[in-house]
């Protein structure tokens, strides 16, 4: 009777749930064997890189093994991604896929580059940064105040790889009209995914 009840179960989620497939979420752990072999080994030379587990090919540098634990950063990306998915949704899961390749090089000093946009589009000269999307899939994020990686860039930096995903371009100038992609509901989404972390107290 038991089996027969298990059986109806499977068949009227398989009914009623098609969509879940090609999920959206990051809870499929299928390649947790090789996230249980990548970790931070504090008695290596650093900077070391590590899986981000969830997150298929997701990697991180890292300068020791407390900037950061391969779970929290993976948590964040996974707050990200649910709000991004409210915001702007993603459903050719382009987003998605461009967070599972991503590298994510942790620093734990500021950096000074020569030109650069502020949130709202005005080019900088010689400016102090606290993270950089240096390419389609790889970002340099400054630890953050306080070590905490919502008071770090990260998020920021998501968004411009989202961007580039999206529309082959980051938008370097953000709320800038020189180019295009970010909004200001790009910036609201991202004060609003920082609270979540911090709910998270990461
Ligand atoms: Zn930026």
């Amino acid at each position: 009777m038991l089996k027969f009840v298990v059986i109806l179960i499977s068949i009227f989620c398989c009914v009623s749930c098609p969509g879940h497939q090609s999920s959206s979420t990051f809870l499929s752990n299928k390649h947790q064997k090789i996230y249980k072999t990548s970790y931070c080994d504090q008695d290596k030379p650093f900077p070391q890189m590590v899986m981000i587990p969830f997150f298929k090919r997701a990697t991180q540098i890292v300068p020791n093994c407390q900037t950061y634990p391969k779970h929290k950063t993976a948590l964040a990306m996974m707050i990200f991604y649910h709000h991004w998915n409210r915001w702007f949704g993603d459903e050719d899961l382009i987003v998605k896929k461009s967070l599972e390749k991503v590298m994510v090089e942790w620093g734990t000093k500021k950096r000074t580059i020569k030109r650069g946009y502020s949130l709202k589009g005005e080019l900088k000269e010689n400016i102090t940064v606290v993270g950089l999307t240096k390419s389609n899939s790889f970002i340099w994020v400054w630890q953050g105040r306080f070590h905490r990686i919502a008071e770090s860039s990260l998020v920021h930096e998501l968004v411009h790889v989202a961007l580039r995903a999206k529309y082959g371009h980051g938008d370097s100038d953000h709320e800038g009209s020189e180019f295009n992609g970010w909004t200001i509901e790009h910036s609201a989404m991202i004060i609003e995914t920082k609270e979540a972390l911090r709910a998270f107290d990461i």
